[in-house]
């Protein structure tokens, strides 16, 4: 078992990770660590709930000299929330360091910001706008700025940001060293990789999985009018230590919440209607553990991270399978078993199929009391649905992905017998072997892919387990 000190942390780092908390690096971290160290450049390819924050924060934190006034060190966020989240989670990392860490963001005044950035910042978070902003004004100077982490670039890509981050990274020094961490990697954030980074180490973990251990996933069918009286009968059986109950709509949000603050429940709202300051303030609250129940939109929640969340209700079907996996991956985190329950109105049932079909899992009914076998989360790769199908002679193959390659020792033999053994079928049907440096590529008669992928996934290949997913196109 690896620990943080194999990772090559120094004392005052490993007492900062006792102070958290933190056992074990999770996956990423034991990824990320070393080549941060030693000072290359990194492509993460991770989410919120990995652990990535403390993945780069650490190597950074590191490196900080605290008698140097200057800022040294830059984190660009796509929100001011994961703006405030990251900065608490640094904050924490460095005190024993004596680093300063100042978060700037939109929506607050820019006067405060420049006040904080005047008494000294060893390490900058925030959204890019306001960083361009404050850059402009000569409030921050990025002249000895070694270290830029791009957090959640493919939210920045979304959001439209992409431009104000290259003019960013143009401003700071070209010796820096650069992270950037993605969950998915779309082309424009290969090409922003390709264009700032310096031969950089790509690190990757598979999905949310990784610390979200497991989700013991329910469903009930309540008719419209009945939902908030169900939602009541739910949380008074359930009393959950921190749950979120998520809504399709503000305006119904907003109204849930009345209605359980009239039944009695301490609750908050979160929804983009609301003012930068409430929501702030409703964010600090469920984070603190003062608000044990947070109505919420997706779209205000989003990169919440929230380690004591132990229930998620779904009072709306989410829009869609991949929603439903974000939404019920805030619970049960890093070692902790959560619960996911899913209200489903009688003409949505198709809809709760295809959760079902995403996520492999079928969704049984919810009754009080009731525990079923826990289910890891697993966060297929998004924007791809269809599986990849070729035709070879007159069979139809379908191409599988394998994690795991040249890096870990795996040459091909190893993967046809793997899946020969794994999946009983003739050597003969694995064809198109290709071995990467981390990954593998291979292609089965598609009638049988799902099976074969399931067969193998998990096998151990030169000591290693493997994971195995059939390829989307
Ligand atoms: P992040 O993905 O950086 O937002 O982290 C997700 C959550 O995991 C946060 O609540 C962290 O405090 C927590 N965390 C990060 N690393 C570890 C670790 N090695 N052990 C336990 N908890 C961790």
């Amino acid at each position: 078992m690896t620990t943080f000190a194999d990772l090559g942390l120094s004392e005052s780092t490993l007492e900062a990770l006792e102070d958290v908390g933190y056992e074990k690096p999770s996956p990423i971290q034991e990824q990320a660590i070393p080549p941060m160290l030693e000072g290359r450049d990194v492509i993460g390819q991770a989410q919120t709930g990995s652990g990535k924050t403390a993945a780069f924060g650490l190597p950074i934190i590191e490196y900080i000299d605290p008698t140097e006034p200057e800022v040294q060190a830059l984190v660009l966020t796509p929100t001011r929330e994961l703006c405030i989240q990251v900065t608490q989670a640094l904050r924490a990392y460095a005190t024993r360091k004596g680093a300063d860490v100042v978060a700037v963001f939109g929506g607050a005044p820019i006067r405060t910001q420049q006040a904080q950035l005047k008494a000294g910042g060893h390490i900058v978070v925030g959204t890019v706008g306001r960083v361009l902003d404050l850059i402009g004004r000569h409030s921050l100077v990025l002249d000895h700025c070694r270290f830029v982490v791009l957090d959640e670039a493919d939210e920045m890509l979304d959001l439209g940001f992409l431009e104000d981050v290259e003019k960013i990274l143009r401003l700071t020094p070209n010796s820096r060293q650069t992270a950037l961490f993605s969950a998915t990697m779309p082309p424009p954030i290969r090409a922003l990789a390709d264009n700032y980074l310096y031969d950089p180490e790509h690190v990757k973990v598979q999905s949310a999985t990784l610390t979200v251990d497991s989700v013991e996933q329910f469903q009930l069918t309540v008719k419209t009018a009945d939902k908030a009286d169900k939602l009541v009968e739910v949380l008074e059986a359930e009393r959950p230590d921190q749950a979120i109950v998520f809504v399709r709509t503000k305006i119904r949000t907003d109204q849930l919440y009345k209605k359980m603050k009239d039944r009695g429940f301490n609750v908050k709202a979160l929804h983009g209607d609301m003012s930068q300051g409430s929501r702030d303030g409703v964010m600090l609250g469920f984070k603190g553990g003062r608000v044990p129940i947070l109505v919420a939109t997706d779209v205000a929640a989003r990169g919440l991270d929230i380690s004591t969340v132990t229930h998620v209700v779904n009072f709306d079907v989410p829009r869609s399978p991949d929603v439903y996996v974000h939404r019920i991956g805030r619970t049960g985190r890093v070692g902790r078993a959560g619960r996911a329950i899913t209200f489903v109105e009688p003409k949505q049932e198709k809809e709760l199929e295809a959760i079902e079909r995403h996520t492999g899992v079928k969704v049984s009914p919810w009754a009080a009391g009731a525990h079923v076998e826990p289910a890891p989360i697993v966060e297929k790769p998004r924007r791809h649905t269809k599986p990849h199908v070729t035709r070879n002679g007159d069979e139809d193959y379908a191409k599988l992905i394998v994690a795991g390659g040249r890096a870990a020792g795996i040459e091909v033999a190893d993967l046809v017998s793997a899946v020969t053994h794994a999946a009983s079928i003739d050597g003969e049907a694995v064809r198109d072997v290709k071995v990467l440096e981390h990954f593998a590529f291979l292609s089965v008669p598609a009638a049988e892919a799902e099976r074969i992928a399931a067969a193998v996934d998990g096998e151990r290949v030169r000591g290693r387990r493997i994971r195995v997913e059939p390829a989307k196109v």
